[in-house]
């Protein structure tokens, strides 16, 4: 018999109950018995979910409180000193590490977070010394909730991040010189111990995860996978059998550890969603008895799985393996889909009918287990009315847009060049834009105060007409012109009073989008995204930005700038299409801005900020080719985006980060007039790119961090400005903040940029 697996489930629960349960107790509004209840109530309840799909497998230890890895950390007792110390109630000693801890004297920052591969969820670092030791803890929580499921009736498998992985997603702590993955062998006795607990505790199977697996790994992290796993597989029947899980990507290029260090495992499992053609060559490198585990169920998107697809991959594996050898799971846990659809009750019939939730997909995965256990006349009725879904979906206006098509087939190289070279672009807008040496400017946000939201949401709920709201708007315009008027500075922006979110926004004004009311996906600890849906071909209907710049600019006397989200952050930031390509969603994107774009400049916009902070994390994980052709398509549609413009106008961008050495030839592809980056928290030596590469157009390094309210002094943005002309030729040089505002006080604002003009005025006067 062929079953059926999820990976892992979100954590939320069906209303956000995990993110207010949280918050409710980090502000003393609930005690720390109920929240540990809540916690119960939510693993019991997403049990149930799955058991009443018809799961087989289901995960345990795939909830935290506020991050599995961090989980983890606590567990191994891998805990810095800085925390231990404080002999803090072990939930708050996790949530201190987790996010930090400022209360009845004790005064910690948090642990570092990170991306957790590619998705938009981030876990906590483990952070290591060079004389770390670990110890599992007393109960450790994989064997108390192992049990805890065990007496709700249901046989759970329990998730657990490998010793690889978790040390490969280590770091040394600060000051420490340790090579995280050089304490592998302390760290397995603490494996040994824990999975022997688990089997005492009834545990029949283990999931390991292992996801590292499908980066291009160094020799030594490589090399670890042997002793690791020749270790935990000699346990033999004192231990659970070991099933390994893979997922975001492929693991071909790693098959020598597979083979090597896997050997004596009962399982592996691997994404067949990102990269189904690594099945046939997984299925030869299995041992004669070996299972494979299929994930065809996409955990990284909304998507409704195409069964006849996921069949096929599926009898693939049944094939040469037979049906006791394969299971049907979900691609990778499900933490990255909304829970249920069922609470969706805006969304367009039609477009409702192509989306999947978690509570949905674990139904999926029971569904094509029975198929193809059974045979298809037992879930005749499924098949049929996924079919329908498919063809509905591959049929409709909304994915066959005609006109964008067409506009598609007609996009030349041309299109994605400006008219003439910088020297020459630069030389027109001198002229045309009268600006000082050392340009001021901000990165497009204003702080977005309490009047600004509750307006908002009186718009959005029906409590003031339109007109009032953007009258409210006006106000807002002519309050933050006034403020660059009196702070002098040199390029203006509107403040973006009217967005509530930077992708949002336009995906609100786009044909082709769709937006949920539930969809959210935990990003960290308690805070979730909701990210809208791209769900056909994209298109502009009207002008997006205009009215409120063009507005901006007849009161302003300095030039104002547009400001616009990019192609890549519009569709890095939703859930993208599966039936199209990423590169053909991002053509249309920037086919839709690149109107917007032209339209600006008519409405007597000259200088023009496309945002594009997510283009990085669209890297793939592996370097090589797969990443070359997402730069290639990234750029081109960048600069689709921008190129309708005339010489003498202006294109900037902004990113939120500074380390670009990896990808520079990308950056400079851009052909962006204006660059403003992140700077402040880096190390100023990551400008030296710039010179070593000879980049000729002008770059704005941030010259205060935005995410504190701290106020920079004139002589530490000198400071900051001198570091930066190590690197940087003067003219080369714009002054402006790490990023937008939005999140800070008028207050805070007001002085930073006063000191930040002085700073510039005093370099003008210098040079
Ligand atoms: N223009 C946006 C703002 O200032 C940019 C935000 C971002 O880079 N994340 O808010
Ligand atoms: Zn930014």
């Amino acid at each position: 018999m062929v079953q059926s697996s999820v990976l892992g489930f979100p954590r939320m629960g069906r209303l956000r109950d995990l993110k207010k349960a949280n918050e409710a107790y980090w502000g003393g509004k609930l005690s720390r018995d109920d929240l540990l209840a809540e916690g119960k109530r939510l693993r019991q309840e997403h049990w149930k979910i799955q058991k009443d799909a018809g799961v087989d497998i289901i995960p345990s230890n795939d909830f935290a409180f506020y991050d599995h890895v961090l989980d983890h950390i606590q567990m191994f007792n891998a805990i810095p000193e800085r925390y231990s110390q404080h002999k803090l109630d072990p939930i708050d000693e996790y949530f201190a590490m987790g996010r930090g801890h400022q209360k009845d004297g004790v005064d910690v920052p948090s642990l570092e977070m990170v991306k957790w591969f590619d998705s938009n969820y981030h876990y906590v670092k483990p952070t290591l010394q060079d004389n770390q030791t670990f110890t599992l803890s007393s109960d450790p929580k994989p064997v108390r909730e192992f049990l805890e499921a065990k007496d709700a009736g249901i046989t759970t498998r329990p998730v657990l991040l490998g010793p690889v992985s978790f040390l490969a997603l280590g770091k040394a702590d600060r000051g420490q010189s340790v090579d995280p993955i050089s304490l592998l062998e302390k760290l397995l006795p603490v494996y040994e111990q824990l999975l022997e607990q688990l089997k005492k505790a009834g545990a029949e199977t283990v999931q390991i995860d292992e996801p590292v697996l499908v980066f291009d790994l160094p020799k030594k992290v490589k090399d670890a996978f042997k002793p690791a796993y020749e270790k935990l597989s000699k346990l033999g029947s004192k231990a659970p059998q070991i099933v390994v899980a893979t997922y975001f990507g492929d693991i071909v290029h790693n098959f020598d550890v597979v083979k090597d260090a896997f050997q004596n495992i009962y399982a592996l499992h691997i994404d067949l969603v990102r990269n189904p053609e690594q099945l046939e060559s997984v299925i030869e490198q299995l041992g004669s008895k070996q299972v494979l585990s299929c994930g065809v169920v996409d955990g990284r998107n909304i998507w409704k799985t195409n069964f006849k697809k996921a069949t096929e991959l599926v009898e693939t594996a049944i094939q040469k393996l037979g049906k006791d050898r394969v299971i049907v799971s979900t691609s990778s846990s499900l933490l990255h889909t909304p829970h249920t659809l069922d609470s969706e009750k805006q969304l367009p019939e039609e477009v409702k009918d192509w989306f999947s939730f978690a509570c949905q997909k674990a139904s999926e995965v029971a569904v094509i287990a029975k198929a193809v256990t059974e045979g298809p006349a037992s879930v005749r009725e499924h098949y049929e009315a996924n079919a329908k879904s498919m063809k509905a979906r591959a049929e409709s206006e909304r994915t066959n847009n005609a006109e964008v098509k067409d506009r598609q087939s007609k996009v030349t190289d041309e299109m994605h060049n400006r008219k003439s070279p910088f020297p020459e672009r630069y030389a027109q807008q001198k002229q045309h834009l009268k600006l000082p040496m050392f340009p001021t400017t901000t990165i497009g946000s204003f702080p977005q105060t309490k009047e600004i939201r509750i307006s908002r949401n009186k718009f959005t709920k029906g409590e003031i007409t339109a007109e009032e709201y953007e009258k409210f708007i006006e106000k807002e315009i002519q309050e933050v012109v006034k403020i660059q008027d009196e702070l002098n500075l040199d390029v203006y922006v509107h403040g973006e009073p009217e967005r509530n979110d930077m992708v949002q926004y336009f995906g609100e004004r786009l044909e082709g989008y769709a937006f949920t009311t539930h969809g959210w996906v935990q990003s960290y600890g308690s805070r979730c995204v909701r990210p809208p849906i791209i769900v056909g071909d994209i298109s502009r209907p009207k002008a997006m930005t205009v009215k409120e710049s063009k507005y901006a600019a007849s009161i302003s006397k300095k030039p104002m700038k547009g400001m616009l989200t990019g192609p890549i952050t519009c569709l890095r930031w939703s859930f993208p299409r599966d039936d199209i390509h990423q590169s053909e969603q991002a053509q249309q994107l920037a086919l839709a801005l690149r109107d917007e774009v032209v339209d600006l400049e008519a409405a007597g916009i000259y200088v023009i900020q496309v945002d594009e902070p997510a283009l990085r994390e669209g890297l793939p994980l592996r370097s090589g080719r797969e990443r070359e052709n997402y730069l290639s398509w990234a750029v081109d549609s960048f600069k689709l985006s921008t190129a309708g413009v005339k010489d003498s106008t202006q294109i900037h961008s902004h990113f939120c980060y500074s380390e670009f050495q990896d990808f520079f030839h990308a950056i400079a592809a851009l052909d962006a007039d204006v660059l403003s980056i992140e700077n402040s928290k880096s190390d100023a030596k990551l400008l030296k790119v710039f010179i070593d590469e000879a980049y000729p157009r002008h770059i704005g390094p941030g010259v205060y961090d935005i995410h504190s309210p701290r106020v920079p002094s004139e002589q530490e943005i000198k400071d900051r400005v001198d570091e930066m002309l190590q690197y940087l030729k003067p003219d080369q040089l714009w002054i402006n903040p790490d990023c937008g505002l939005k999140t800070r006080q008028w207050k805070e604002t007001k002085a930073a940029l006063t000191n930040m003009v002085n700073a510039a005025i005093y370099y003008r006067e210098k040079y």
